[in-house]
């Protein structure tokens, strides 16, 4: 796998501190074959808080769980067995079952926000994006295989879920920066968004909305078999006349089938630009047409 090098941040992307002792960021991370890397990009600061609160937790549970669901082998993952659900039983006690890791749902691995505004497939408003969790069918289908196979006098389940939207949020806000900063290093977008990645805002007010904007996702579409499993794009769009940075984030497509996108108002003056990662190579296109009044 070749990896593919931009030019040195010299100052930490996500606090901004200037030292001699920056590291090599991967902006998608290593464990989740990023290939993309920003030499003297990160200090040990950032560093640590990013592997402790974001990238460990992913890699080891969330991620885990998929590579056992979808057979993926991996040396350096364990491979969870379970997913621990807690069952009420008729009688009013509760009981903790583990659902095997072919009895998870896919539905229940993986968080879906709306379609990106610029593709028009719905009004675009002001309102939350939601992240669609579970709904009361899949926890329909979710009871009958408990009561199937595992406690036939199960009354309701309530699952320990897998991942933690913010976490995640997190995580493809962490992918962002990278982008955003290389997209633009002097717009200072990068650093503001570094900063609700290092935070850890509580942004999640209630369990099945988000108020916090400028995140979608779409289905992923195979585009070239030169694609990597995981790669990302940034890229500007104008919509009613405002200026968006976004980034495309492709992580573990085999897998996830799902491509993120985060946007974010954009600072950036002169043509549009658009920035893609896939091969071996950044290639970079710019584009005049824009239809800012
Ligand atoms: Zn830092």
């Amino acid at each position: 796998m070749c990896s593919l090098n931009l030019r040195a941040a010299d100052r930490c992307i996500y606090c901004g501190v200037e030292s001699s002792h920056l590291s090599t960021e991967h902006v998608i991370p290593h464990s989740l074959a990023g290939r993309i890397k920003l030499p003297r990009a990160s200090c040990s600061n950032c560093q640590t808080i990013i592997n402790n609160e974001i990238e460990e937790p992913f890699v080891t549970k969330i991620v885990a769980i998929h590579r056992a669901k979808f057979g993926i082998k991996s040396r350096s993952i364990a491979k969870p067995k379970f997913l621990p659900i807690e069952v009420e039983l008729s009688d009013g006690h509760a009981k903790k079952i583990h659902l095997a890791e072919t009895d998870v749902p896919k539905s229940y691995l993986i968080p879906f926000f709306i379609p990106p505004p610029f593709l028009k497939l719905k009004p675009n408003t002001q309102t939350p994006v939601t992240v669609k969790l579970p709904g009361q069918s899949e926890s329909a289908k979710l009871l009958d295989i408990v009561k199937r196979k595992y406690c036939p006098n199960a009354n309701t389940v309530r699952v320990e879920y897998p991942f933690n939207v913010e976490q995640f949020l997190r995580l493809l806000s962490k992918i962002s920066v990278g982008l955003f900063f290389d997209a633009s290093p002097q717009s200072a977008i990068a650093a503001q968004v570094g900063q609700s990645v290092l935070n850890n805002p509580d942004r999640i007010t209630d369990a099945e909305k988000l108020y916090y904007e400028g995140f979608y996702s779409m289905p992923y579409v195979k585009r070239s078999n030169e694609e990597p499993i995981s790669f990302a794009i940034a890229f500007e769009q104008c919509e009613n006349g405002k200026r968006w940075l976004y980034t495309e984030i492709n992580l573990l497509t085999n897998m996830y089938g799902t491509t993120y996108y985060m946007r974010i108002p954009s600072k950036i003056t002169g043509p549009l630009i658009r920035v893609e990662y896939i091969k071996s190579r950044k290639q970079t296109f710019t584009d005049l047409v824009c239809d800012i009044a």
